[in-house]
């Protein structure tokens, strides 16, 4: 099924002619509104009259999520604060985190693309949805929430955690369709073996998986133990949240919805734009958002393209699973994680080095289910009696969970035990490698 045909199915001269139209339109807004952007394009010597073609694009400025950062927290907003009706946030690269405001127009123009991701994926009016995505600041539950109900499905909020009510609520309220990230399907999975139920038994028909990395491997397994089809999804707090892209039952790859979101792929090293099918970073321009627009934002996602029509027929290009990152971000337990965060509290911390040590048990490229982090301490507290040792451990325990909004074990080592290097230090470590 195809929610909006007009625009998904559209053929891709008129496509590119409503994306230089809205792109026109955006880089316009942004110069004049956004201090921002009116100093980086002016930095790059471009105005927006520079425009001309989407071959263009490649004139523009790129941001970053250092760009987010320095801008905290409202920086980088095009429209004044009464137009905002809510606030996501996902995790920064150091203490700051990733502000997303949305207008009134934004939050509905999200809920039709998440109506029209939720049906390219395969829910109908008449599923039973239950949404296992966090509900929060996270973009994940409220993204899927709205969305879900726009199409007219039966929403059950349950939100992460509470594992046994989940199984419960899918055998007794008539789940058929579950949202929620990959490595949460296995856990429900387990769970409900240990309550001697077997998923493959209930309702449920479909699962749509995204906010971390997962492997094709995993989709069998996922489809397996719990009797269902499984289906990426793609997305990330700066652009949007959930419903940039998301694969059709063909599973051939994620349709990114173009006539919102303008996508290119470069090589992180040089910035070049790379032509489809090569692998690269994932560039996004955002078409329609009102209150935070951004403009060749730098996913740090590694994908390759492919506008090849589908036989679903949307002919919107379609990103391939991703393969790494081009920064050191770690999704935890799907909380984003980045080293400098962990940086950040030890220098903060008395008593230890900023010598430390990211131990994880991989499963799928940059995505581990626990963290361990290994600290080294100073001369002085190591010499010094236990007491002081427990103390250091349980501050650096919460420190750790308030920054990184998770919970880490920490694991205090001897000074100069954790191995030096001469280039670029190497922080995480698969546990297999120890
Ligand atoms: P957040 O902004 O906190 O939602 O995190 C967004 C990041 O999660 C993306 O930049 C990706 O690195 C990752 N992510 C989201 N969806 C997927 C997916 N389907 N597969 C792999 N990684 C994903
Ligand atoms: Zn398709």
């Amino acid at each position: 099924m195809i929610r909006d045909p007009e625009n998904e199915s559209m053929p891709r001269e008129r496509l590119e002619r409503l994306q230089l139209e809205r792109l026109r339109a955006k880089v316009g807004e942004v110069y004049e509104r956004v201090p921002f952007y009116r100093r980086t394009l002016k930095e790059k010597g471009v105005t927006p009259d520079d425009i001309q073609s989407l071959a263009d694009l490649r004139k523009l400025p790129f941001t970053s999520k250092l760009d987010f950062r320095d801008n905290y927290p409202f920086g980088l907003m095009a429209v004044p604060m009464e137009q905002v009706v809510r606030i996501h946030s996902s995790s920064g690269t150091t203490g700051k985190p990733i502000i997303a405001p949305y207008t009134r127009h934004d939050v509905d123009t999200w809920a039709e693309i998440m109506a029209r991701t939720l049906t390219s994926a395969g829910t109908t009016e008449n599923d039973v949805l239950q949404n296992a995505y966090g509900y929060g600041l996270f973009t994940g539950g409220l993204g899927f929430h709205h969305g879900a109900e726009l199409l007219g499905a039966t929403v059950i909020p349950t939100s992460t955690g509470n594992t046994k009510r989940q199984i419960l609520m899918i055998q007794d309220l008539g789940t058929t369709v579950i949202t929620c990230t990959p490595s949460y399907a296995i856990t429900l999975h387990e769970a409900a073996r240990e309550m001697g139920v077997d998923l493959r038994d209930t309702t449920l028909r479909l699962g749509i998986h995204g906010a971390e990395p997962w492997s094709e491997k995993m989709r069998e397994d996922i489809e397996d133990r719990l009797g269902i089809i499984a289906i990426n999804v793609y997305g990330l707090t700066e652009v949007i949240g959930p419903g940039v892209s998301v694969e059709c039952p063909y599973k051939c790859g994620m349709h990114i919805w173009e006539d919102h979101f303008l996508a290119e792929v470069i090589n992180p090293e040089t910035g070049e734009q790379l032509p489809y099918g090569e692998e690269g970073e994932l560039v996004i321009t955002t078409l329609t958002k009102e209150a935070q627009p951004v403009i060749r934002f730098r996913t740090r996602d590694i994908i390759s393209l492919n506008p090849e029509p589908c036989d679903c027929g949307r002919t919107m290009v379609r990103m391939s699973r991703l393969t790494g990152r081009s920064d050191d971000m770690l999704i935890v337990r799907g909380v984003n994680v980045f080293p400098s965060q962990i940086e950040s509290v030890l220098l903060e911390v008395e008593g230890v080095e900023p010598h430390y040590l990211i131990v994880v048990d991989r499963q799928h490229a940059f995505k581990t289910d626990e963290l361990e982090i290994w600290v080294e301490v100073s001369d002085e507290v190591f010499s010094d009696e236990m007491g002081k040792m427990e103390n250091l451990e349980k501050r650096l325990r919460s420190e750790m969970d308030s920054v990184l909004g998770i919970a880490a074990r920490i694991k205090l080592v001897e000074p100069r035990t954790i191995a030096r290097t001469e280039g670029k230090a190497k922080r995480v470590v698969d546990r297999s490698e120890l």
